[in-house]
């Protein structure tokens, strides 16, 4: 079926070309205490912490030293641990596990330092919204507050979080920098016309010396993008003419954890596969306080908090079919870690 409107030429001399999808330099105005924002195309730009904030130490009840008593691994223990061990590998023999004479178990401690950060960090966008009425705002309410004194709910300490605000009386009205305050714009595929040439026949309503049955012989169609308008609504006011520009803050929170061990020799001879603590950094002191000067930069510490595990190790000598073996007992759960294991082919 034919449209009565095929035909018709749209083209409207007032309607303006589209404009830019973001405000163009200079477009939007200054804010005091956010002058670094001068485009606005949603650029994040991160707000360096005010350098007088000293974070304050948690008052641990735990921060004494504990009086653990380390368990030690009696001999029943340890040849039960092993055989456990051995029964998860089939190329292993129980029978050296049962069968083996100890000769020592050496009991010793390793330390597990946790330090866990918890930091705040700000930024700050123009952003915009179509004008619906809404009340705007703007600095006739005040100066806005700087980026570290806007207020915000925080969420509980040590954790992952973020805030989106709007920045108080940094709002302001304009006419939409995309439509010109138009609300619509004219349709850069038609050209405003509504009407397109058609592609069958160039625009000439016959091939082959036969009508176009395309376009009916008019050598044009109406246009796919604007369905014969000439105009588009703006995607950016949504056809509100106005756009209400503020400031937004995002306030990020995230905590971080950094470990450490003493007494780590032992992880450095014997690197241990499946070791529970495979995330374990061995960070010194030095670089953790480096590690912490760099958050600081660009973000507030709120919070530190530290914590000391104790890690229990023995280190089980044995003697087994004239040959001298050892094995490592370790954890609360008494796992297992050795390299050399009596060959079950030499006892069979
Ligand atoms: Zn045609
Ligand atoms: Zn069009
Ligand atoms: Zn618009």
């Amino acid at each position: 079926m034919e449209d009565k409107d095929e035909d018709t030429d749209t083209f409207d001399p007032n309607l303006p070309e589209e404009g830019p999808s973001a405000p163009p330099p200079g477009w939007l105005d200054s804010v005091t205490g956010y002058e670094e924002h001068t485009g606005g195309d949603g650029t994040d730009q991160i707000c360096p912490p005010p350098p007088d904030f000293v974070p304050k130490p948690e008052n641990d009840k735990n921060a004494s030293v504990p009086n653990v008593m380390v368990p030690t691994v009696s001999e029943d223990v340890a040849r039960d641990a092993l055989l456990q061990f051995v029964g998860k590998k089939w190329t292993y023999s129980s029978k050296p596990a049962k069968n083996l004479i100890f000769k020592e178990l050496k009991p010793f401690t390793v330390y597990r330092y946790r330090l866990e950060t918890f930091t705040e960090s700000r930024s700050s966008a123009w952003e915009s919204e179509p004008h619906t009425g809404q009340c705007v705002d703007g600095p006739q309410n005040g100066v806005s507050p700087p980026p570290w004194n806007v207020q915000v709910s925080y969420p509980p300490k040590f954790t992952n979080a973020v805030q989106k605000v709007r920045v108080p009386h940094s709002s302001f009205l304009k006419p939409c920098h995309r439509c010109h305050g138009n609300g619509k714009v004219r349709c850069t595929h038609c050209r405003g016309r509504g009407l397109t040439r058609c592609m069958f026949c160039h625009g000439s309503g016959h091939s082959r010396n036969r009508r176009c049955t395309t376009c009916h012989g008019r050598g044009r169609k109406r246009c796919v993008s604007c369905h014969g308008k000439g105009y588009k609504g703006c995607l950016t006011c949504n056809g509100y003419r106005n756009l209400v520009h503020f400031i937004q803050l995002t306030v990020t929170w995230c905590e971080t954890d950094v470990f450490s061990l003493s007494h780590n020799a032992f992880w450095q001879v014997y690197p241990i596969e499946g070791f529970p603590d495979q995330d374990i950094c061995y960070a010194s002191k030095g670089a953790i306080q480096n590690h912490l000067l760099k958050y600081s930069a660009v973000s507030r510490i709120l919070q530190q908090r530290q914590m000391i595990e104790l890690v229990p190790l023995t280190h089980v000598y044995y003697a087994y079919s004239g040959k001298d073996y050892d094995y490592f007992v370790f954890g609360r759960e008494n796992k297992v870690h050795t390299t050399i294991y009596p060959s079950s082919c030499s006892i069979l």
